[in-house]
């Protein structure tokens, strides 16, 4: 166990489904308070990273430290506990909920299975709730089901939730999704209010999204890591660029 001040790194990663090889060798390292762009084409393994960060999926090998230590080993319900939170691809919100009942319920699940149908909320889990439904700009729609709000909406109550939990290492997997230009530029501004209290990795295509966001970009392909660095330094870059544009 080395001590690198990283809150998340990854090391030799291999992953395999059947034979099929889905991640090959890859490292990866996020610091504290950083948020980073992960981009890669259609089965790159981009998922199947968050997945195994959060126990979800099992490496062959390779190790993966949280906090300096190793979790490569530790079952998916107790990754949560530790302070790991993934937003998956398709919204999973209660529908007959609204949408504080939604938070307070994410809120409550940091607790685990039986804390969250025994306990009341703690005013701080309260306090936290009334601050993230302002986050998230739900406010006004706080009372509203969750089967009312618009489809971005529905994401940035699913960022909530991830908030709700409070937890340092946040990943988002392809938060704009069927989002409206505006919807976009408004979950980059939602992440980079987020970005100073937590640490984000955020899976997304949207040129325009990773353009406002400022963030390093690390580019996964075929389940290898093919580059890392600003945006400039990405593009600028021949594989990545023959890998996007076929050059
Ligand atoms: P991405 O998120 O970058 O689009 P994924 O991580 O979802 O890619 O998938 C990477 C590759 O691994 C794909 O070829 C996919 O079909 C395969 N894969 C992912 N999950 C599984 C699974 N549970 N079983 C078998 N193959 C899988
Ligand atoms: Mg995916």
């Amino acid at each position: 166990q080395k001590q690198t001040g990283a809150l998340l790194e990854i090391r030799g990663l291999t992953v395999s489904f059947d034979g099929f090889v889905a991640l090959n060798d890859v490292n990866f390292s996020v610091k504290p308070g950083e948020v980073r762009i992960l981009m890669g084409p259609n089965g790159a393994g981009k998922s199947t990273l968050m997945d195994t960060v959060i126990g979800k999926v099992r490496a062959d090998q390779g190790q993966i430290f949280f906090q300096g230590k190793d979790i490569s080993k530790t079952p998916e319900y107790r990754i949560t506990g530790l302070g790991i939170c993934r937003k998956f691809q398709t919204p999973g919100v209660l529908e007959n909920l609204s949408v504080k009942e939604n938070l307070e319920l994410a809120a409550r699940k940091s607790k685990g299975f039986w804390g969250s149908l025994k306990t009341r909320l703690a005013k701080e889990e309260t306090d936290r709730v009334s601050d993230v439904v302002k986050k998230v700009r739900l406010e006004e729609k706080a009372d509203m089901q969750a089967r009312h709000l618009a489809h971005g909406e529905k994401q940035w109550l699913e960022i909530g939730m991830v908030l709700a939990a409070n937890p340092p290492l946040i990943m988002l997997d392809e938060p704009t999704a069927g989002m409206t230009v505006q919807e976009t530029a408004l979950t980059a501004q939602l992440i980079q209010e987020l970005a100073k209290e937590h640490t984000i990795i955020v899976i997304d295509h949207d040129m325009t999204f990773i353009e406002l966001l400022q963030a390093d970009v690390s580019v996964l392909h075929m389940g290898k890591m093919l580059c890392e660095g600003n945006l400039d330094t990405v593009r600028n870059n021949e594989e990545v660029q023959s890998v996007y544009l076929g050059r």
